[in-house]
């Protein structure tokens, strides 16, 4: 299969490196200091990459491999198709930045195959990105811990929106960038606020439902650049084939896409992120503070 490659996808890197494999489609590359740390961080992304393409589609890249470059790297991570460039300060020891690699894997589909067709449409990357991650992460360590993670996605987001003014159109899910460089207005909002977004439709449509639209979308836009009216339509459409017309008119007569796309500040719906872990979490937090 022969897939275009966006320009801001390549990358090239040099040095002593060398390539150990994780599982028949995985592997990383690295200096061989790192080598026995990085295998045994990321013994779980085979696994992971299975877990991905069971709720996504087929991953059509061929092989998955992960570059660790030095701590200077920076960024987390890039995620140039086949070869995502990662930060080996991420290999901590314990697994604990799993879901950064996740995430990056996660971009195989959003990103890397369907892409935003410019910077004001970044939320179509990012916040897909976040909630292909977020479902994988449910099934590697359970719901509760995407919970949590979205808990402090959505303090981070709302630090972000205050430091832009939170009427700022930076804050919204199409920031003009008025011949600005694009990465004035990147933060953490397309990746939290999109996903709030797209966790919100799914409580409208259901998990399974919502799943069918995600697989279908990906199918219909595989290898284009699209924006958020192609997404809009597209989900529209969905949900008038999935339903009979009276509950089809229920739930789209829900969506304030107007607010959820183009408005400033924190989203027009406050979704349920509540979990036992958390608020045991803070109670002890609170404890320990008194
Ligand atoms: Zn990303």
């Amino acid at each position: 299969m022969k897939i275009p490659v966006e320009s801001y996808l390549l990358a090239f890197a040099g040095g002593n490196l060398v390539e150990q494999r994780l599982g028949p489609r995985t592997a990383i590359i690295t200096e061989p200091e790192l080598v026995d740390k990085a295998m045994s961080e990321l013994a779980d992304l085979e696994h992971a990459l299975a877990v991905e393409e069971a709720y996504l589609t087929a991953y059509v890249w061929g092989s998955y491999k992960i570059l660790l470059l030095p701590p200077s790297f920076p960024y987390g991570g890039m995620e140039n198709p086949l070869l995502t460039f990662a930060n080996s300060a991420l290999v901590s020891g314990d697994k604990s930045a799993f879901p950064m690699f996740v995430h990056e894997l996660s971009h195989s589909w959003f990103g890397n195959l369907v892409t935003n067709e410019n910077w004001s449409n970044f939320w179509l990357n990012e916040g897909f990105t976040v909630f292909a991650e977020r479902k994988t992460d449910a099934i590697l360590y359970g719901v509760d811990s995407t919970k949590v993670a979205a808990k402090l996605g959505n303090s981070s987001m709302y630090m972000d929106m205050v430091n832009f003014g939170l009427d700022s159109n930076y804050t919204s899910l199409h920031p003009m960038l008025n011949g600005n460089h694009p990465d004035s207005s990147i933060s953490g909002i397309p990746y939290e606020k999109g996903y709030q977004f797209l966790f919100y439709l799914e409580s409208l449509v259901g998990e399974k439902n919502f799943q069918t639209f995600i697989q279908s979308y990906v199918n219909t836009f595989i290898m284009k650049s699209i924006d958020v009216d192609d997404f809009k339509d597209f989900f529209i459409n969905h949900v008038r084939k999935s339903f009979e017309s009276n509950k089809a008119k229920e739930i789209l007569d829900q969506i304030d896409w107007k607010t959820w796309i183009y408005g400033p500040g924190l989203p027009p719906v406050t979704v349920d992120l509540e979990t036992k872990i958390y608020k045991e979490a803070v109670a002890i937090a609170h404890h320990y503070m008194e």
